[in-house]
């Protein structure tokens, strides 16, 4: 019965210029995540808000499950549409949407009209009351109430009139597209796919970097990974992701280097190469999973230790995140059972018994000297032998 949806979006801090970016991004968003279903759907602006119309058929739950991935839209309204053929006429539909949509008569409602045109004969006031008495006429149990009603029901006479009484909650954010791009450092675990979703969330285009180590990591616990950013990716859009074979550098590191001290350098190590491929690709920043004190590399000391080779702004989203407040997240976006699947994870692979937990970057400079030798040109190795996928959505 649905043949048109309206789109409810945040309006707070979008004001002037930036309001047309955040449409036409939001709209084009809308639009990517129509085409990957069935139907026909126009997404268009309409004095200062966006609709989708259906041409044909369409499958309801579908395509509000593909709404409910697209950031900025707060609420998806479904709406059925009238030609305008005189009050009695809007009456009867009105009636017939309300029998529809509520079947359990036992409601309050309250009527809210707009006459977008100055030509309709009755004014918002005069419809909105006319209705009231309508449905109560129809309807002997359902009830009036203009404080605090159960359903608003909307009537906006417009070239045609639309009627819609539900709103369906969005994911909120901003649209991809309206912050620029970040390199997100992707691994097989729990939170650095949630890391992407919430920075993409906000209006950020994602390119992931994976590190991967075979043979001691498998293909399997690559393919995790590509699964992982596919899934972000019905959220972000598309995402570019760089596979860097790490095993070299890991290997030297754990050659050379105090055994302690292993995790921090090999993070220092991939932070520099994430950096490396973002400037690249036009990244501004990199986006971790970190989280204060959830594991050594991750304590105060080994954050500041690890950021110190970044000259680009880390975004580290989860940084005052509880575990669980970062699993249920996952759950919500679906990633999470992917994350959970046991694979080996390249940093587990060298981990020693005490790692540093507050590294002096002194001698961590010290230690990383005995690299000098081959590390530059292992670098060069790994860059040159990226292999990139895109993961997810098609353009
Ligand atoms: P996650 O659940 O995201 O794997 P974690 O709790 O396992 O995080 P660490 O292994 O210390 O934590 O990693 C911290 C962050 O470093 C990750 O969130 C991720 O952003 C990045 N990272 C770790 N390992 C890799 C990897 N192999 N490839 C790319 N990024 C990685
Ligand atoms: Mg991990």
């Amino acid at each position: 019965m649905f043949k048109a949806f309206l789109i409810k979006y945040g309006e707070i801090g979008i004001k002037g210029k930036n309001r047309h970016l955040f449409e036409d991004a939001l709209v084009r968003q809308i639009q990517l995540a129509l085409n990957q279903i069935d139907g026909e759907f126009i997404v268009r602006k309409e004095s200062g808000r966006i609709y989708v119309d259906i041409v044909g058929e369409y499958d309801y739950e579908e395509t509000i499950d593909a709404l409910q991935h697209v950031f900025g839209i707060v609420g998806i309204a479904p709406m059925v549409q009238v030609e305008d053929k005189g009050f009695e006429h809007l009456a009867e539909q009105v009636i017939s949407y309300m029998d529809a949509v509520y079947k359990d008569k036992h409601i309050t409602f309250k009527v809210h009209s707009v006459r977008g045109r100055k030509n309709y004969p009755l004014n918002s006031m005069e419809i909105s009351r006319d209705m009231g008495a309508r449905i109560l006429a129809a309807f002997p149990d359902m009830k009036v109430d203009v404080h605090n009603p159960q359903v608003n029901l909307h009537i906006e006479i417009r070239q045609k009139i639309n009627i819609f009484s539900k709103v369906i909650p969005g994911c909120g954010g901003m649209p991809v597209g309206t912050n620029g791009k970040a390199m997100l450092l992707l691994s097989g675990g729990i939170d650095s796919p949630v890391a992407g979703y919430m920075t993409a969330k906000r209006g950020v285009v994602l390119e992931a970097t994976y590190f991967h180590a075979p043979p001691y990591t498998s293909d399997r616990a690559k393919q995790k990974v590509v699964d992982l950013a596919s899934q972000v990716a019905k959220y972000a859009g598309p995402i570019k992701l760089h596979i860097v074979n790490f095993t070299a550098i890991q290997l030297y590191i754990y050659e050379k280097c105090p055994h302690e001290e292993l995790t921090i350098i090999m993070r220092r190590y991939m932070m520099k190469i994430a950096q490396t491929l973002a400037e690249a690709n036009g990244a501004l920043a990199l986006i971790t999973g970190e989280s204060i004190g959830q594991v050594a590399s991750q304590t105060i000391h080994s954050l500041c230790a690890t950021n110190e080779v970044c000259t680009m702004p880390v975004f580290r989203p989860l940084i005052s995140f509880d575990k669980q407040d970062i699993v249920d997240i996952a759950l919500k976006i679906g990633t999470y059972e992917t994350s959970i699947q046991p694979f080996e994870d390249c940093c587990t692979i060298f981990v020693a018994k005490h790692p540093v937990t507050k590294p002096n970057l002194k001698i961590i400079h010290r230690s990383e000297e005995k690299l000098a030798e081959q590390i530059e040109e292992l670098v060069k190795q790994a860059l040159n032998t990226v292999e990139t996928i895109v993961c997810g959505g098609i353009e």
